[in-house]
């Protein structure tokens, strides 16, 4: 009797994900017909509803498994770099690739590829993950590992939440399988904090080339404390936002030795990097060293599953960058270098490299107050703009905030053009004020890229993502 009650449980799951997967297959069709936006998240509304425990159903179906990518900057670009090694290696990949980081969006993605059988047909899953979504990820998606990038202030809005997503992060990789891998970047003192509470072992990784190094950090909110003893950490190095080399001064906590290092770094601009991890050298054509992180984390993920360092290094070579992220598009003789910088760390960054390694003379800096860019936009006063001056030619605030951004740009001793809310403005004071020839940066939060980057698709010079 028991059997039989268990078979038919068995066979009503079986129907009911079945039923899941072609509602939300209809959805994302229907949405694409309709022309919103590529329809990433909706179907995984529709599925969800139908089945909540579709996503696990699906990810079930994974040859190998999935592996889940966290934190707040660099998770679409890791991610990508994984995805990219792990096809090259002849393995089919489903992942979340729009930036739908919440659960719908995984599950849209996983439903995407799902056949009408009902099974998803892959051998790995790569899903980038909202950091405060990662608890219910792990518990659905029961992933191999889970890599965790960094944990820094993201904008105003959100200060207060770090320390909570921090707390979650850590009960999302304790409830982990104990077969499952948590790879953490050592140099990130929150991240440092929570994988030494683990009771499983990290695989942690880091980068160790003091020649790239500064040795303050960028403004003092980002200063961490001992989780011990609440003292300042000392930092003998620091390569982005907080990430460095670090030390309690009183002895109880200091930067993890990192299994997985990064050494002999070399920066060109926003056209390449080359590093050395476990005697390999890697060269890629990505920029900036935020990005030497990202390789870093993809590197030790793809190794923790027996990827050949040679094979990692002659894959990357040929890396193309995701959507916005570093993106290029020739728009009327001008070399255009979209990249997307969403907070305070972020920015600095992509500031940095754009005047620092690529000489950078001409920009457009995009600000927006919707809910994926942040509300509050205060934060930009704790970008270094300052870094601009001198260097920068033209400088276009631009999006529905270029106002508060070009007082911002004002205080920085930046002399900046008029401030344009228009997209469309923008671009064309762009032409007015370069040359043919020229390249320009456009800097831009979330949605204030999305916009210039439909303007850009309106008049033909790129196209539209989910296309791509
Ligand atoms: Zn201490």
């Amino acid at each position: 009797m028991l059997d039989r009650a268990h078979a038919r449980r068995r066979r009503l799951g079986v129907i009911r994900k079945t039923a899941a997967v072609v509602a939300g297959k209809a959805t994302g069709a229907l949405s694409r017909v309709t022309g919103r936006g590529g329809g990433t998240t909706l179907p995984g509304d529709v599925a969800r509803a139908i089945d909540p425990r579709i996503l696990t159903r699906l990810t079930k179906d994974l040859t190998y498994g999935s592996i889940v990518v966290t934190g707040t900057n660099g998770k679409t670009t890791t991610a990508r770099l994984l995805s990219w090694l792990l096809e090259g290696a002849g393995h089919r990949v489903v992942a979340n690739r729009a930036g739908a980081n919440l659960i719908f969006g995984v599950t849209a993605a996983a439903l995407n590829r799902a056949g009408s059988d009902g099974k998803l047909k892959a051998d790995w899953g790569v899903f980038e993950i909202d950091e405060a979504s990662l608890p219910k990820a792990v518990e659905e998606i029961q992933p191999r590992a889970t890599l965790v990038l960094n944990l820094f202030r993201d904008q105003l809005d959100r200060y207060g939440e770090l320390e909570s997503i921090a707390r979650k992060i850590e009960k999302a990789l304790a409830s982990q399988p104990e077969t499952a891998r948590a790879i953490l970047d050592a140099d990130d003192p929150r991240v440092a904090e929570i994988g030494l509470n683990l009771t499983i072992k990290p695989l942690w990784y880091g980068l160790e080339d003091t020649s790239v190094a500064t040795k303050t950090l960028p403004h003092a909110a980002d200063a961490r404390t001992c989780p011990k003893c609440g003292t300042s950490l000392i930092f003998d190095a620091v390569y982005v936002g907080h990430d460095g080399v670090y030390h309690c001064p009183n002895g109880h906590f200091e930067r993890p030795r990192p299994e997985i290092a990064a050494t002999n770094i070399k920066l060109d601009g926003f056209d390449a990097l080359a590093l050395t991890i476990e005697g390999t050298r890697i060269e890629m054509p990505l920029g900036g060293l935020y990005n030497c992180y990202n390789v870093l984390a993809a590197y030790a993920a793809a190794r923790s599953i027996d990827l050949a360092p040679s094979y990692i290094a002659d894959r990357l070579r040929t890396f193309k960058a995701a959507f916005g992220r570093q993106e290029r598009v020739e728009f009327r003789g001008r070399h255009l270098i979209l990249v997307l910088s969403k907070n305070p760390a972020g920015f600095n960054e992509t500031v940095r490299t754009a005047v620092g390694l690529a000489g950078g003379e001409n920009f457009v800096i995009g600000l927006n107050d919707r809910k994926a860019d942040g509300t509050d936009v205060s934060w930009i006063w704790d970008v270094d703009f300052e870094m601009l001056q001198g260097h920068a030619k033209v400088v276009i605030p631009a999006g529905g905030r270029a106002h508060d951004l070009a007082v911002r740009l004002k205080y920085a001793g930046v002399g900046a053009e008029n401030p344009q809310t228009d997209p469309g403005k923008t671009l064309d004071l762009l032409i007015k004020s370069t040359s043919e020839g020229d390249t320009a940066y456009l800097l831009c939060t979330y949605t204030a890229m999305l916009d210039l980057r439909a303007e850009l698709v309106r008049r033909g010079w790129a196209s539209p993502y989910w296309e791509t």
